[in-house]
């Protein structure tokens, strides 16, 4: 895990159930798939025009190419740093700048942060350009750099405050320490949740009430609230003003208790009918009503803690074995840090597939649940449901036909083909059919 993302991962839990877009496939969807294909064998449910197709597959495979070189280089980098006797000089900084513990602690994590941001800047500049060159983005580079210059400067504060509280925690329990210091963790990857919807997202995006623009389209969310037994006023009802930066759509919710609330991004408005609207709603809608946020914080927590213990057992391997080529002497030194970061990059490339099965899981649900939802208010949810995925996928170029390796490895969606399969043969409202999550 990068430094980074450890520190965003309440952001990062927020976003995981921002993004319908997607990939893989569990053996119920492939027997979905196949009987759908029976139906119609001249047409998939998912499918590309041949030069769109051409596209889609040159993009997949540079957003691989990406994820995998982006997951490796952020190993190396941290091993170099360590090899190199960087993390030892960076700690000689902090120290040699002031005798106080807080200018120090600051000080080595600014330096840790810059110096990994610029080296991994060349891969995130070039993500950025191809997802420009494919028409997946259209932020200028202006704009893509102060988002950088944000989340680095919110990485800075709120990783600045949890390496103070890691290194006091190590000081006072050095061997307990993966525990105790796991509790405010969680914590505050729970207020994180709770408060970035309110806070952070404001950061980068605008937002809008939903009323002020689609009146009629907030009336007919409401029903799907209702259907689905939960309450969300429509003054908690927002616009996105996400066509500023990306092409793609989409419509959520997030945020809990009093900072509960629905995003639609305003290219779903742009694009979509008010009908796949609500399908895309009700998917999202599903991921709260079936507690999935609460499940995932849970599931997450879990693996933190697992990923603590062996990040406190890492750094004492690694402590004992390189500790004297590295200038590392001590889990109390602040370049251990760098050593903590590197276990939890391993950690977190190994642990992505668990994930992302768990993660798949529950978008399959959260697709029988939106479909089951907006049955009784759109005309036919079958149809709906395949069409918004038709768009989705194309909008998102996304690969009919993705790497099943890669798909295991790094999809945290099934692929659209298999959810738009799945739904276009999904119909628990047959006479004899059993709904999942609703009455007849
Ligand atoms: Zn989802």
């Amino acid at each position: 895990m990068r430094f980074r993302s450890l520190v965003l991962l309440l952001v990062v839990l927020a976003a995981s159930f921002a993004v319908p877009v997607s990939r893989a496939q569990s053996p119920a969807q492939t027997n979905a798939q196949q009987a759908s294909q029976a139906q119609t064998p001249e047409k998939p449910a998912y499918s590309l025009p041949p030069e769109k197709l051409k596209q889609a597959i040159a993009y997949s495979r540079i957003r691989v190419v990406l994820d995998f070189a982006e997951s490796g280089w952020g190993i190396v980098m941290l091993v170099l740093l360590l090899a190199l006797g960087i993390a030892r000089w960076m700690q000689d900084v902090a120290v040699g700048a002031s005798g106080n513990r807080w200018v120090q602690g600051f000080l080595f994590t600014f330096l840790f942060l810059f110096i990994t941001t610029l080296l991994m800047l060349p891969l995130d500049m070039y993500g950025h350009h191809e997802s420009v060159r494919f028409g997946q983005s259209v932020q200028g580079w202006g704009s893509w750099f102060g988002d950088q210059a944000k989340s680095f400067g919110l990485t800075f504060v709120l990783g600045g405050l949890f390496v103070m509280l890691l290194f006091w925690v190590i000081g006072r329990s050095p061997r307990r320490w993966w525990f105790w210091f796991w509790i405010p963790a969680m914590a505050a990857a729970v207020f994180g949740v709770f408060i970035s919807p309110m806070v952070i997202d404001p950061m980068f995006n605008k937002f809008e009430p939903l009323e002020k623009t689609n009146p009629a389209l907030v009336e007919r969310l409401e029903q799907v609230v209702q259907r689905g037994g939960i309450s969300i006023p429509p003054d908690r009802m927002f616009l996105m003003k996400a066509s500023e930066k990306v092409t793609g759509l989409n419509a959520y919710v997030t945020g809990f208790g009093p900072s509960k609330r629905v995003v639609v991004w305003d290219t779903s408005v742009q694009k979509a009918t008010p009908d796949e609207i609500l399908f895309i709603f009700g998917h999202e809608m599903g991921h709260y009503v079936l507690g999935h946020i609460r499940s995932t914080v849970e599931f997450i927590g879990l693996l933190l803690l697992i990923e603590f213990y062996l990040g406190y057992r890492g750094i004492g391997w690694l402590i004992r074995r390189y500790g004297g080529r590295w200038r590392v002497e001590s889990q109390n030194d602040w370049a251990m840090l760098v050593a903590l970061m590197l276990v939890f990059s391993v950690l977190s490339f190994i642990s992505e597939p668990i994930v992302n099965g768990y993660s798949r899981a529950h978008e399959h649900a959260a697709d029988v649940y939106g479909q089951e939802a907006i049955h009784g208010i759109v005309a036919d949810p079958q149809t709906t449901a395949q069409q918004a995925f038709q768009l989705l996928g194309e909008a998102s170029l996304t690969d009919p036909n993705p790497n099943r390796f890669v798909e295991f490895w790094t999809f945290s969606h099934p692929s659209v083909a298999s959810r738009a399969a799945f739904a276009a043969a999904y119909n628990p409202w047959v006479p004899g059919g059993h709904p999942k999550y609703f009455k007849r």
